[in-house]
């Protein structure tokens, strides 16, 4: 996993080696190499930064950087959020730590990033005080920055976030009666462009790498004032903060859209998955934050080992500890990546089916030329992990006279039956953004669509739009992407087709 810090070799790479362990450090360096390996407690205050004597030029105390994987900001020091335990003993171990106490520091300072949430050293207590500095000197906790935070009327709460080489992202909180559901970011922008999505319409800029997407969670906790024991209070700037939301009635239930169809209370898939067993530890602590979807801006297994990292952190029993059956990952349909989604993350999955024929899927969800529905349907049937108990959510946008017939309804369901998928479908009401070709379908037609899937057997609510007024609803996150002209949506679509063949 690490690039080796030096090669075998000549004498550069000796010095190299040395370098690493310390060996050319100064005699108070040495000392205090050969203290820490005594006493990983004792008083590592050392300078960051200071001249070597002997045959090599001036060089810098090893900075942790030299960890493959791990880039350091530009003052040199590395943040640690987003590294796993192992990364962490690694990094200190390239800093000078011998194995055995970067592994028992690794181990401290896990628990309280991932599990306590502190953000400065000086707050882990069981670290002797002055090693508080060494580290501070070399490392920082870091946090996606908040560019603006806003709260919808219904409570739903949509953050936009600027990460530290300045692109900006979106996350949404979505809180309900029995559970809050925090919707991620897996990329600032996509490489696809379903049609009547607004991220769609914007470049891929770039992934988030695994810091930046369990980033998203710490942040989220922070402004809930979610830390076990925390003495954090929540936020106060741009109105976060669990305070206000427990007290206002931000939890309580939402009014249903649409009468009479069958509706889940609240917008982000979360609401609707799995009641699992471990419900009432999270009710019962009083925790806003208890499911998480992959479902923000971004494809999520276009950057599959960042988001496999990221969830392996926030699922990570000494650390966040979210049960897997608490996460959900949204899919359009990378169909090669499906099993390894399963083996390798656990998580729950949601496929953005959307359309049960060839030609409308290829308009709507064009990566959908690329896998097919039948390959899709039969990776779902081979999903690790999925039964009767953790069925497979099929997501579906209804969009006026496009894929809302009686005749589509049943042909989902006939599909449904015919690859014996252990299924649940969420018929999501279109979010209109300005320029989209589509509207959403009538209530009259959501409801008939949804008691026909219904009446064969399968779970299908219309999920009630949440946040619609801070576009913090599915499909409209979007942050700067300009307004395009239909002409330059048509060509950048061409452009993303042609990208994925
Ligand atoms: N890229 C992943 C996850 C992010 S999108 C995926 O496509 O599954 C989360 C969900 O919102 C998807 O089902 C997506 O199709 C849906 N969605 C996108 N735009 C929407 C809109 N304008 N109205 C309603 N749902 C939308
Ligand atoms: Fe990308 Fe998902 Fe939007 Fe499609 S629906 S463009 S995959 S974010």
């Amino acid at each position: 996993m690490f690039r080796a810090i030096n090669k075998p070799g000549g004498r550069n790479d000796q010095a190299a080696t040395a370098f690493a362990r310390g060996l050319f450090a100064s005699k108070a360096e040495n000392h205090y190499m050969r203290a820490m390996q005594q006493s990983p407690d004792l008083d590592p205050t050392l300078p960051a930064t200071m001249p070597i004597a002997g045959h090599i030029d001036p060089v810098p105390v090893p900075r942790p950087g030299l960890v493959d994987g791990v880039t350091p900001r530009e003052d040199g020091r590395v943040d640690l959020i987003g590294l796993t335990k192992k990364q962490i003993a690694a990094v200190f171990e390239t800093a000078g730590l011998d194995a055995k106490a970067a592994k028992l520091r690794a181990k401290q300072v896990f628990h309280w990033l991932y599990h306590r949430g502190v953000t400065d050293f000086e707050a882990m207590t069981d670290i002797a005080k002055t090693m508080r500095p060494w580290l501070s000197e070399r490392f920082f906790i870091g946090r996606p920055e908040i560019v603006e935070a806003q709260v919808s009327s219904d409570g739903t709460r949509k953050w936009l976030l600027r990460t530290a080489d300045g692109h900006d992202f979106e996350m949404v909180f979505i809180p309900d009666a029995d559970r809050g559901t925090l919707c991620v970011s897996s990329q600032v922008g996509c490489t696809l462009n379903c049609r009547f999505c607004h991220t769609g319409t914007m470049r891929l800029v770039r992934n988030l790498t695994p810091g930046e997407i369990v980033g998203q969670v710490m942040l989220a906790r922070d402004a809930l004032g979610e830390w076990p024991n925390s003495m954090q209070r929540p936020r106060t700037d741009g109105s976060l903060g669990g305070g206000d939301l427990r007290q206002s009635g931000a939890m309580l239930p939402e009014a249903p859209a649409f009468a009479g169809a069958q509706v889940e209370g609240a917008g982000g898939q979360g609401n609707s998955w799995d009641n699992d067993e471990d419900e009432a530890a999270y009710t019962a602590d009083g925790r806003l934050l208890t499911n998480i979807v992959m479902m923000g801006m971004g494809e999520p297994l276009y950057n599959f080992d960042n988001v496999r990292d990221a969830l392996k952190l926030v699922m990570d029993g000494d650390g966040l500890a979210l049960s897997k059956r608490r996460i959900t990952l949204s899919t359009s349909g990378i169909v090669p990546l499906m099993a390894r989604a399963g083996e390798e993350i656990g998580v729950n999955l949601a496929v953005s089916l959307h359309a049960v024929t060839k030609d409308v899927r290829d308009e709507i969800v064009p990566i959908n030329r690329k896998y097919g529905i039948e390959e899709l349907l039969q990776a779902c049937a081979d999903y690790p992990g999925s039964s009767n108990a953790r069925r497979i959510t099929f997501e579906y946008v209804m969009l006026k006279d496009k894929n809302d017939s009686d005749a589509d309804a049943r042909e989902l369901v006939r599909l449904i039956k015919q690859y014996k998928l252990p299924a649940k479908v969420n018929l999501i009401p279109f979010n209109p953004w300005e320029g989209a070709a589509y509207e959403c379908s009538t209530p009259e037609r959501i409801r008939r669509f949804s008691s026909i899937v219904f009446e064969a057997g399968i779970s299908a609510p219309v999920r009630t739009p949440r946040g619609r007024d801070i576009d913090a609803a599915c499909g409209q996150l979007k942050t700067s992407a300009e307004k395009k002209s239909r002409a330059e949506l048509d060509r950048l679509a061409e452009e993303k087709m042609a990208a994925l063949d």
